[in-house]
């Protein structure tokens, strides 16, 4: 299909309508005053996950068209909640689970739609060799622990460079440097794993001591959104406007070239058009991380 502009009016100040009005007696059109039309932008988000969802939500907000192109057959991306027949109220996260105290945008997110936050926290038992130990019954080896607490105190006092550095490593390798044991490191992975959903080889350094130092000391396992997180996916959704979100669209091809850009899409290789949008870039976007989000002037369809 093919790129159209779209405009949309609103109310002009007092000044704009007695300026508009002024014009419009010596003869121009009214309906073509910059005081009565604005363009509204466009834009093509790749991916429903949540930050593909959240960054729609907030352009839709803000009155631009979105068209967001999803792979999968399902919004979502790693959240979804499965539902059990036998019993509705039994929830099971098959991806992200919990909201860390620490999660402001996703704790105002919830509070927007009116999605209840459960507080879940709790402390780890350690089942071993057939015994369950209860918190306060196991616990890593002093020198892990005496390790681990000197490494807290001078990560709040790095910079840039020395995060980028720590940012260079995996979480197993950091700790196994500082001093832990291969016996703690196997207990680290089985209890940092269930914050990453992968195991601590996976993982960034950097990206887990913010998660252990610069948050929650109960491991940002704090909350869990009532009726399970698909329950956000679903009223971003409908905030969205579910013909705003085309599932089965694998996009392909993203080309920038003369202030076009082409989103080839689908399995039948569609092509999605817009204008790039040019300079003033607002930083607020800036901060959203999304697989790919692009920012483009009027024009943007679905092929
Ligand atoms: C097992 C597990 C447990 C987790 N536990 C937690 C937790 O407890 N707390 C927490 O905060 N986080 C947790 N996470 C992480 C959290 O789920 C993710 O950080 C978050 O969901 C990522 O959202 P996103 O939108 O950035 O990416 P995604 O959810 O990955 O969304 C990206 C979307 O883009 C789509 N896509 C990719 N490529 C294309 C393409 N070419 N064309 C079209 N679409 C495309 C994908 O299909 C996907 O739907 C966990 C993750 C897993 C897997």
């Amino acid at each position: 299909m093919v790129g159209t502009r779209s405009t949309e009016t609103r109310t002009p100040t007092r000044r704009e309508f007695l300026k508009t009005a002024g014009f419009a007696a010596i003869g121009a059109p009214l309906v073509f005053s910059p005081y009565v039309q604005r363009r509204a932008y466009s834009c093509i988000i790749v991916g429903a996950g949540l930050a593909g969802l959240t960054a729609a939500n907030i352009l839709k907000q803000a009155h631009w068209n979105v068209t967001v192109l999803e792979a999968r057959q399902r919004t979502g991306g790693r959240v979804f909640s499965f539902g059990f027949k036998e019993n509705p109220d039994l929830i099971c996260e098959l991806g992200g689970e919990w909201v860390g105290d620490s999660h402001e945008r996703m704790k105002a997110l919830c509070q927007d739609f009116g999605i209840t936050l459960r507080d879940h926290r709790f402390e780890a038992s350690l089942m071993r060799d057939g015994v369950v130990k209860r918190p306060g019954q196991w616990d890593f080896s002093p020198q892990a622990k005496t390790a681990f607490e000197k490494f807290r105190k001078t990560f709040h006092g790095y910079g840039t460079k020395e995060r980028l550095r720590l940012d260079r490593y995996d979480w197993w390798t950091w700790l196994e440097e500082i001093g832990f044991t291969e016996d703690d490191l196997l207990l680290r992975d089985l209890q940092d794993s269930t914050d990453f959903g992968e195991t601590i080889r996976m993982v960034s350094a950097y990206t887990a001591a913010t998660e252990y130092f610069e948050s929650s000391p109960a491991n940002e396992m704090d909350f869990k959104i009532e009726g399970g997180n698909s329950r956000l996916v679903n009223a971003l959704s409908v905030s969205i406007g579910n013909d705003s979100i085309l599932t089965g669209m694998p996009v392909a091809n993203i080309k920038q070239r003369g202030g076009k850009v082409t989103v080839t899409a689908g399995y039948a290789g569609g092509k999605h058009q817009a204008e790039r949008r040019q300079g003033n870039r607002d930083s607020r976007w800036q901060n959203f991380y999304c697989r790919c989000l692009y920012l483009y002037g009027a024009g943007t369809n679905a092929g």
